[in-house]
């Protein structure tokens, strides 16, 4: 299940997780200014007890209103909620009722991210670049880059109205929900599907002269896929080859692991080293295809129930792909005592929220580790089957997985996740 941490504590004030039923917003973009003007609005409900409600938006704010009252914008200032500063929080200095409904209006210009490892906004002459450019390896890294959201348990309507002002020339707006193309090139409303969270959508806007798309279809596990694959400049490659290894991962793993979520496959490539998935969609260099590919069944599939679950997806993506960065080669089946280095990979603070880039490969070391116990390496991708099966569609834990698996390999596995998960090497008191 979806878990949100607890209510904090802050010098007199109880800070308390909201629920996001709505996050409805609007950019505006202008390349001659290079200027970004957003209107955001959040529908929220504070689920449990009393307090100033949290949420997060990782840019300077310009103008707030809580149920149409005007806020100072240090009223929604950041707070260390007792997982660093890095992994800070917005508390609205407002002080809420339990299970009361209300409405945040924020305006403000979009810059880069306060958040590691964040890019800016790409303007050339007459064009803009922008991609949403999620991480789980940093905390700040989901859709609190651009908009006011929520950490990742949390399910909500995303609606999101953009344009690009003032220039002749065409963009292309890329996305993993409902596009509306109001105005060719210009304006366009996206919707995304109900069941996303702070770390599903994928957006990007380029200039239409920057990108080359390909459509197909594709037949998975009885299932006809849309397959839209984009390749923005500087991508190398043959485009119609990548567009055919993209079908060919959708059919394989739903093969494999069980039927795709939804309807259609985005992959947007672009020449950069690096990867990150989004629920049925990518954006990724083409080495990094089938790890990314994967990630729609484990990782956004299979969604963590909280942030520090998410060392789940990259141990199952290392371990079943071909990923440089995994421990061991592709399903490997390799004996796991409890005398190899201790690992964390669970981050233990409830409002932690990154993944350990030890999940790589640690986390791969671990699965050969399952493999081997549960009889080899085709039995684990029948346990991985059955994972998606169970939880597909929704998210799960570390602690479901170790149930899961503890099945699949017949015996108690609490030892194994309290080296190798948690990082505990036995000697502490
Ligand atoms: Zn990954």
């Amino acid at each position: 299940m979806p878990s949100a941490p607890p209510p904090v504590a802050l010098s007199g004030r109880l800070a308390v997780p909201i629920d996001i039923d709505l996050l409805a917003a609007s950019v505006r973009f202008d390349p001659v200014s290079q200027v970004a003007e957003v209107s955001a609005r959040l529908e929220l409900r504070l689920p449990g007890p009393a307090g100033c409600p949290v949420f997060d938006l990782r840019q300077p704010i310009d103008e707030a209103a809580l149920d149409g009252t005007l806020l100072p914008p240090d009223a929604l200032g950041y707070c260390d909620m007792g997982a660093g500063e890095d992994a800070r929080m917005r508390v609205v200095d407002v002080a809420c009722s339990g299970g009361s409904a209300h409405q945040l209006e924020l305006r403000y210009r979009l810059g880069t991210p306060e958040a590691p490892g964040a890019l800016p906004i790409g303007w050339s002459p007459g064009g803009v670049s922008w991609d949403l450019l999620m991480s789980d390896l940093e905390p700040g890294r989901y859709l609190e880059m651009w908009f006011p959201a929520n950490l990742c348990h949390d399910t909500l309507r995303i609606e999101l109205d953009v344009e690009v002002v003032g220039t002749d020339r065409p963009h292309v707006l890329l996305a993993n929900g409902a596009v509306d193309e109001n105005r060719p090139g210009a304006q366009w409303s996206v919707r995304y599907p109900r069941r996303y969270t702070s770390l599903s959508p994928l957006l990007a806007l380029v200039p239409a002269d920057e990108v080359e798309v390909r459509h197909c279809r594709t037949e998975a596990a009885g299932k006809q896929l849309g397959v839209k694959v984009a390749a923005l400049a500087g991508t190398a490659g043959d485009l119609d080859a990548v567009t055919a290894d993209t079908s060919a991962w959708l059919s394989y793993f739903a093969a494999r692991y069980g039927r795709f979520n939804g309807s259609d496959f985005l992959a947007v490539l672009w020449g950069a080293p690096r990867g990150m998935e989004y629920d049925g969609a990518t954006t990724t260099c083409a080495p990094a295809l089938e790890h990314e590919v994967f990630h729609s069944w484990f990782g956004r599939g299979v969604k963590p129930a909280c942030a520090s679950d998410g060392w789940i997806d990259e141990a199952m993506a290392s371990w079943a792909t071909a990923s440089r960065r995994a421990a061991t080669g592709r399903f490997q089946a390799e004996e796991l005592g409890l005398d190899e280095e201790p690992s964390l990979l669970y981050p233990p603070h409830p409002w932690s929220r990154h993944t350990p880039r030890e999940a790589y490969g640690a986390g791969s070391r671990l699965l050969s580790g399952l493999a081997y116990m549960a009889g080899g390496a085709a039995q684990l991708r029948s346990a991985l089957a059955a994972w998606f099966k169970a939880y597909g569609g929704g998210a799960a834990s570390t602690q479901d997985l170790a149930r899961h698996l503890e099945s699949w390999c017949g015996r108690d596995l609490g030892p194994w996740w309290d080296r190798y998960v948690y990082g505990e090497d036995g000697t502490a008191g």
